[in-house]
């Protein structure tokens, strides 16, 4: 007996789509939903929605915690740092004008970048259908086998 196949055989559990990593990181930089890049991500400065307005996406499973502030250190703190010393070595200045300087682009830069940086967190969170972003329990995860438990 003969079986007529319409789909290939697949292994390993049910097929999903597929998330790109880069384009659902772009999106959420730029503040899109990270499955149809139209919708807001953002209701406030770093509230992120609880659900897509246009597509209808559970963005309620975000947990940046954090992560974007991290990331906001290194880099702000990274390219600062280059700033003051290059601008030490070219312009020696007291200690007091650079502190007058560098503070408040600090905390400029950082108000800047971090919610940009908390859409990359998202996207990348929900390509990797982490907490509950792949349809799972995120509550439900038993730590002595270190997976969900159900
Ligand atoms: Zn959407």
């Amino acid at each position: 007996m003969q079986l007529e196949r319409q789909q290939p055989i697949t292994f390993g559990g049910d097929q999903q789509v597929e998330r790109p990593i880069g384009r659902s990181i772009k999106r959420g930089l730029l503040g899109r939903c990270p499955k149809c890049g139209d919708g807001r991500l953002f209701r406030a400065f770093l509230k992120p929605v609880d659900e897509c307005a246009v597509c209808g996406e559970d963005l309620d499973h975000q947990r940046a915690d954090d992560l974007p502030a991290y990331i906001v250190i290194v880099i702000v703190g990274h390219v600062l740092m280059t700033g003051y010393l290059l601008t030490d070595m070219l312009f020696p200045a007291s200690p007091w004008i650079h502190l007058a300087i560098w503070a408040p682009l600090a905390v400029l830069a950082a108000l800047v970048t971090i919610q940009p940086i908390k859409g990359g967190v998202i996207g990348l969170q929900w390509a990797c259908r982490m907490h509950g972003f792949g349809g799972h329990d995120d509550d439900t995860v038993d730590p002595g086998r270190g997976g969900p438990s159900a």
